[in-house]
């Protein structure tokens, strides 16, 4: 918590994210020229300020979830604080969840230093410092998973208004800090109040802050709080504490949330207290979906049609685990970029356990165009200052890793590499229920909950909510049938090339990384290398081709020429699978829109009418969407699990609003309504 009266600034303005150490192991920003905590007791101004301001314990008690949202993590000795009260609370909530905004993220070491101070916070302190990335944290949400599953942090990194503003809440209580609002009245901004307000739990929040500035009072007051002054830590004169009332007029019964939202068709339905899920597919999506709930306290029973899990994409060998990054970090990058790192992040300790198969043994990318180099040009300038994430590698570079000679300049990525897909599928359903041969043809709502039917007449249940997680026939139950229309399948074979001929081809060839070109060619798993891939539009045969194979190698052949013209006189081995791709190259991630009623609810939508009155997303109730992740299911699979079970179980979601509504399942009918393409 920071003080008013700490050391001002000297004249040359130090960066804003730079730290320095105080008082032995206080760290201090020469920036805003203020501590991160007090310096003879932070912890127990903390306890003060934040914990018994916002009247915790109690108000978590007895509840299913709590949100604690927060401005400026900074050491997260708030968090740690909250935390550790949680856990010595026999009557706590059944999870605690902590939503943070930074601006400037200590490194791993910094944060370690800092929590030297509080030897009782010691055991939680390492769980966070071992979870907080190594690597630089991109702009956008971050996620982890603590407390063996209890516990969520969720960080956004960036702005605190705009990050606060674009984010949908549900937050029970503001731990407002960050450094006094005279050294930082950017952020203490009449903007961030109406940004926190928007993001509180519409039945009501509390708030508490260590200052008693006009500013925050003020703020506070015009965004609806109610404020009390309370006698402040120590020598500090007040604080203040405030509570939101709820706003029952503005709430729809259905949805639990504001009615005249900006896209009330995308509200989500956020109530439910789920216990027992079934989830409908045994690939990539539906095994992630498995485990994300499971790991939540779920009954999870996983429905698969084949005898076995992983036979569409997911059974292939191996698949790339690469970032999707973009020059405009649009928001299919910006999915995606999430996607990459919420999967870098759970397979890595997963394959350090020996559960996965995997290597993070570093992607090459080569400019194979003059476009393609623009694009990774674009890139290596937006990421200039994250080299463990992308950096540039000439060709002479390549050469000597890969020991042969590489035609074309690239970039590297150095925590990416590949995953075998079947045992991260195993993995990840190691605890599941799973019902294999069982094909699902419908879901019908039965007296206590949702029920399964199978073709030949078995029935399953019954369910608190389903997870229809079968690629392209997603689209075959009655709930979904107006989804054909948008999965569209695309075919992918790989080859399979012997180790042996690449040694043949080039004496001291080392494929230790993947090299991705048009293709791709991966290092060898159990004596194969993998060739990928071909792109077959709305072709929906899985049968081996040589033609396909002829592709694969035409593309190899453009960059290891030699290795090529060895291949193409071989009978080769290979995969053929079907990926499932949307019109926008999004994911269909949420709740299942009840198609006509969306039809009858938002039928005057193209009219733009302004303030218009709508009613809350009409869905089939319980019933949850997650397919479309095309050749990106490793990147996307896993975030979209997460997305899911933090709806399904009614908890801060791992997104920013804006790509929540980017992967809404819903959006295809809004965009028709909007362009006229459908009508009621
Ligand atoms: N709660 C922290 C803890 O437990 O260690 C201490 C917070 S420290 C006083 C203030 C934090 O707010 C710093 O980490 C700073 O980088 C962050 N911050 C300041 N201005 C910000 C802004 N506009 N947006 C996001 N974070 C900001």
């Amino acid at each position: 918590t920071a003080d008013d009266d700490a050391i001002a600034p000297d004249d040359t303005i130090p960066e804003a994210g730079e730290i320095t150490w105080r008082d032995g192991d206080v760290p201090f920003s020469p920036h805003f020229g203020d501590v991160y905590y007090n310096p003879k007791d932070g912890l127990a101004e903390t306890q003060y300020v934040f914990v018994e301001g916002n009247n915790l314990p109690s108000a978590w008690q007895g509840k299913e979830n709590f949100s604690i949202g927060e401005t400026g993590f900074g050491t997260g000795l708030n968090f740690l604080a909250a935390w550790q009260c949680w856990t010595q609370d026999a009557d706590r909530s059944g999870r605690l969840h902590f939503v943070s905004v930074e601006k400037y993220p200590l490194s791993r070491e910094d944060m370690i230093r800092a929590h030297h101070n509080w030897p009782e916070l010691r055991q939680l302190s390492a769980e966070l410092c071992e979870i907080w990335p190594r690597e630089t944290m991109l702009p956008g949400v971050h996620r982890f998973i603590l407390g063996h599953g209890a516990v969520s942090l969720t960080l956004l990194i960036g702005d605190a208004i705009e990050c606060w503003s674009g984010y949908e809440g549900n937050i029970d209580c503001w731990f407002l800090d960050g450094f006094a609002p005279s050294r930082n009245p950017d952020m203490w901004h009449p903007s961030l109040f109406a940004a926190l307000a928007g993001a509180s739990n519409p039945n009501g929040a509390t708030l508490a802050t260590f200052t008693a500035a006009r500013i925050a009072r003020d703020g506070l007051e015009s965004a609806g709080f109610v404020i009390s002054k309370r006698k402040g830590y120590a020598y500090k004169r007040d604080m203040i504490t405030a509570c939101l009332t709820s706003n029952d007029d503005a709430v729809n019964e259905d949805t639990g949330k504001y009615e005249i939202a900006d896209d009330p068709w995308f509200n989500l339905p956020r109530k439910s207290t789920t216990k027992s899920v079934a989830i409908i597919g045994g690939g990539m999506a539906g095994a992630a979906c498995a485990e994300a709930l499971h790991h939540r306290g779920c009954d999870v029973t996983l429905f698969e049609k084949h005898d076995q899990l992983a036979n569409a994409a997911s059974g292939n060998p191996i698949g790339m685990l690469e970032p999707y990054l973009t020059v405009d970090h649009a928001i299919m990058g910006r999915f995606y970029e999430a996607g990459y790192r919420y999967s870098h992040r759970k397979i890595k300790p997963m394959a350090e356990r020996g559960e996965v198969e995997a290597d993070f043994c570093g992607v090459l990318d080569l400019a194979t165009s003059p476009r393609k180099r623009e694009r990774l040009d674009g890139l290596v300038a937006r990421l200039k200052d994250k080299p463990d994430l992308v950096r540039p590698m000439t060709r002479d570079e390549a050469r000597d890793i890969l020991g042969l000679p590489v035609p074309v300049d690239g970039v590297f990525y150095p925590s990416a590499g590949w995953v075998h897909p079947p045992s991260l599928v195993r993995a990840l359903t190691s605890n599941i229920t799973c019902q294999l041969g069982t094909a699902i043809s419908a879901i019908v709502d039965g007296p206590d909950g949702k029920m399964l039917l199978t073709a030949d007449g078995r029935a399953f249940g019954t369910f608190d909510a389903v997870v229809i997680a079968g690629a392209l026939e997603t689209s075959q139950l009655e709930q979904t049938r107006w989804l054909g229309d948008h999965l569209n399948p695309v075919r992918g074979q790989i080859s399979f090339c012997p180790e042996e001929l690449v040694s043949k081809s080039y004496e001291n060839a080392n494929i230790g990384c993947v090299v991705s070109y048009k293709g791709y060619l991966t290092p060898a798993r159990n004596g194969l290398h993998v060739i990928g891939a071909t792109f077959g539009r709305d072709d929906d045969q899985t049968d081996l081709r040589e033609a396909d194979h002829a592709h694969n190698i035409n593309q190899l052949g453009k960059i290891f020429p030699v290795l090529a013209e060895k291949l193409s006189s071989e009978v080769l081995d290979g995969r053929a699978s079907l990926r499932t791709t949307t019109a926008d190259h999004l994911p269909l991630i949420g709740p299942a829109p009840d198609f006509d009623r969306y039809l009858a609810a938002y039928h005057d939508i193209d009219k733009g009418k302004k303030g218009a009155r709508y009613i809350g997303a009409p869905y089939h109730k319980d019933v949850y969407i997650c397919t479309g992740f095309g050749a990106r299911g490793l990147i996307g699979a896993p975030l979209a699990a997460e997305i899911l079970a933090s709806e399904i179980c009614a908890m801060p979601l791992p997104l920013e609003k804006s790509l929540m509504h980017a992967v809404h399942p819903a959006r295809f009918i809004i965009r028709g309504l909007k362009r006229r393409q459908i009508s009621a």
